[in-house]
């Protein structure tokens, strides 16, 4: 049955380009739905250069909120009236809420990784040797969270070492440019390089080799499709406890909601609409 539409009704919506592909307007009018808010998600497609109209809509309109994705994650900040620490140091916005009749950009990636490690596998990550495969956007705004949350070592593995070099920074103390050899000794190895994702021409590799792990290393894999890439099915044979990249998708919209409804989110019902949209 479909929510009545009201005069009351706020707006939140993904700006990005292409969006049409985006899994949030399920995850959150799910949310919504289920926590009684009255709200409604759209996807809406804003082409590059336009950011800064899409936050000047939200303001004209009193608009709930906005979920940015590429190519906006930048160009978004300097149309925020503040930045959260994280999207500060990250450079990057992912989500934009009112904070005390300001408009605010945060990064929520990050924390969502470090919340759905413990959410999903009751891991905290405080003290925790991690390897972090890969040196992109995703990896520093992880790298960031853990150093933040307490890591005790953040090694960062890239095949283009300056960009290592940044992403161990956003680590803080906890972070260093790692290699290879860092993983015999890892408690927690994060895979975010795109090797393994389906529909592409890594879909068959694995991003490193999980034979030299020590038996209670945590494997955890950024991509979410498909569910078990071969890098997580090859430590679940080695019988080691493995993540996907669901419970960072899922808590990174927890923390958005969060921000926009001042309510706890209804993890589980978010949990269920990702699911049945990649089961689609
Ligand atoms: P990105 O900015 O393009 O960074 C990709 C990183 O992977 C770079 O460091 C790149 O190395 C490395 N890489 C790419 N191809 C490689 C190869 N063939 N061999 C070795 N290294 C390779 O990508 P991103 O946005 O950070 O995303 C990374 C992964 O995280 C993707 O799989 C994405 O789907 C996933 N992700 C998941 C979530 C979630 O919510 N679960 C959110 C965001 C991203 P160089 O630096 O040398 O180019």
């Amino acid at each position: 049955m479909p929510r009545t539409v009201t005069a009351t009704t706020r707006l939140a919506a993904v700006i990005g380009y292409p969006v049409r592909h985006s899994m949030s307007p399920a995850i959150h009018n799910a949310a919504f739905e289920a926590c009684r808010f009255d709200g409604i998600y759209l996807a809406m497609p804003v082409a590059a250069g336009r950011a800064a109209q899409a936050v000047a809509a939200m303001r004209s309109f009193d608009w709930l909120g906005l979920s940015v994705t590429m190519p906006h994650k930048q160009a978004v900040m300097a149309a925020c009236d503040e930045l959260t620490p994280t999207a500060e140091r990250l450079g990057a916005v992912n989500c934009v809420f009112w904070r005390d009749g300001k408009v605010v950009g945060d990064s929520t990636d990050g924390e969502g990784y470090v919340r759905g490690l413990q959410a999903d596998l009751g891991v905290s990550v405080d003290g925790l040797r991690c390897v972090m495969i890969g040196a992109g956007g995703a990896a520093g705004a992880v790298a960031y969270s853990l150093g933040q949350s307490g890591a005790g070592e953040v090694m960062v593995v890239n095949r283009t070492t300056s960009k290592a070099e940044a992403v161990a920074g956003l680590a803080g103390d906890a972070g260093r440019v790692g290699t290879l050899d860092d993983l015999a000794t890892a408690d927690l190895v994060i895979n975010a390089t795109p090797i393994g994702m389906g529909s592409t021409d890594l879909a068959d590799d694995v991003a490193f080799d999980v034979t030299v792990l020590n038996n209670q290393a945590i494997v955890s894999d950024l991509i979410y499709h498909p569910a078990q890439t071969p890098l997580l099915k090859a430590a679940q044979a080695r019988g080691l406890r493995t993540q996907n990249g669901l419970p960072m998708l899922v808590h990174q919209a927890v923390a958005a909601f969060e921000h926009w409804t001042g309510m706890s989110a209804p993890v589980d019902v978010m949990t269920a609409a990702v699911q049945s949209n990649l089961d689609t």
